[in-house]
């Protein structure tokens, strides 16, 4: 079984829009737009739904179920203890839970969370 996480893509390359700043008329506040591009990039440059659909096109030639999981908490819920806080977060490369202090590579952590979420799916599509 595979599983991935069931990203809206269109939703996250829609572009940031621009906040009027209210000090200064006619100039605009940071609104993470610049943050936004750079992931666009990367979501482009992964072309992820092509990626995608030919994962799901090998896993099924392989006998192989492809699952897709909801993507909410997936790399900001404590795999240890089941605290889901943005602060659990610490950096792009470290999560550590502000409950109980587990502590894991975010996307090795990620990846658990996503796999658990799928053999979940599974098993209550079976148990149905
Ligand atoms: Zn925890």
């Amino acid at each position: 079984m595979i599983a991935v996480e069931d990203l809206k893509i269109a939703n996250m390359l829609r572009r940031a829009r621009p906040v009027p700043d209210p000090e200064v008329p006619g100039s605009y506040l940071a609104n993470g737009a610049a943050a936004k591009t750079g992931l666009n990039r990367s979501i482009s440059d992964a072309g992820w739904a092509q990626f995608r659909s030919i994962l799901a096109a090998k896993a099924e030639e392989a006998g192989r179920q492809m699952i897709s999981v909801d993507p909410r908490h997936t790399s900001d819920r404590c795999e240890a203890c089941g605290h889901a806080a943005r602060a659990n977060r610490v950096s792009q490369a470290v999560f550590r839970c502000v409950r109980y202090e587990h502590e894991a590579h975010a996307d090795e952590h990620a990846a658990r969370n996503i796999l658990r979420a799928g053999l979940a799916l599974l098993a209550a599509d079976q148990a149905a």
